[in-house]
C-alpha cells in the first residue's frame, strides 16, 4: 500500500516511522518484526531520529516544538502500557513487537 497522504496525528506518523524498513523503506505489517520485502529486522529508534522523520512525515502538528510534543507521546505511552514501549534509554520500539507485556486495562 502506498504511504497515504492524508494528515497523520504525531502518534500515527511515530508507529509509522517504526514501522517503515530502514533498508528497503517498505511499509510493515501490525507485529511484524521483519520486512516482508527484503528481509530486514525492524529495530527499535533513538527518539530524536524517531522524532524527526515523524515531524517530517506528519506537517503542521501543533505547538512550537513538534519533536519535544513527539517525545512526550513516547514517554506517557510507554509508562501507560502504550503502543510504543522503551528498549533503552533514549531509544523507542513499537510494544506490538515486545508481546503483551504491562498490557492494563482501560477502565
Ligand atoms: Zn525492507
Amino acid at each position: 500500500m502506498p504511504v497515504a497522504k492524508k494528515k497523520l496525528t504525531g502518534r500515527q506518523a511515530l508507529v509509522q516511522v517504526l514501522r517503515t524498513c530502514t533498508s528497503c523503506s517498505a511499509v510493515a505489517e501490525e507485529g511484524a518484526r521483519k520486512c516482508a520485502s527484503c528481509g530486514a529486522a525492524l529495530k527499535p529508534m533513538k527518539t530524536k531520529e524517531l522524532c524527526a522523520e515523524a515531524v517530517a512525515i506528519a506537517p503542521g502538528l501543533k505547538g512550537k516544538t513538534p519533536e519535544a510534543t513527539m517525545a512526550a507521546t513516547l514517554a506517557v505511552s510507554n509508562k501507560r502500557g502504550g503502543e510504543f514501549v522503551r528498549t533503552a534509554p533514549g531509544e523507542y520500539d513499537l510494544r506490538e513487537r515486545h508481546g503483551r507485556r504491562r498490557a492494563r486495562a482501560a477502565s
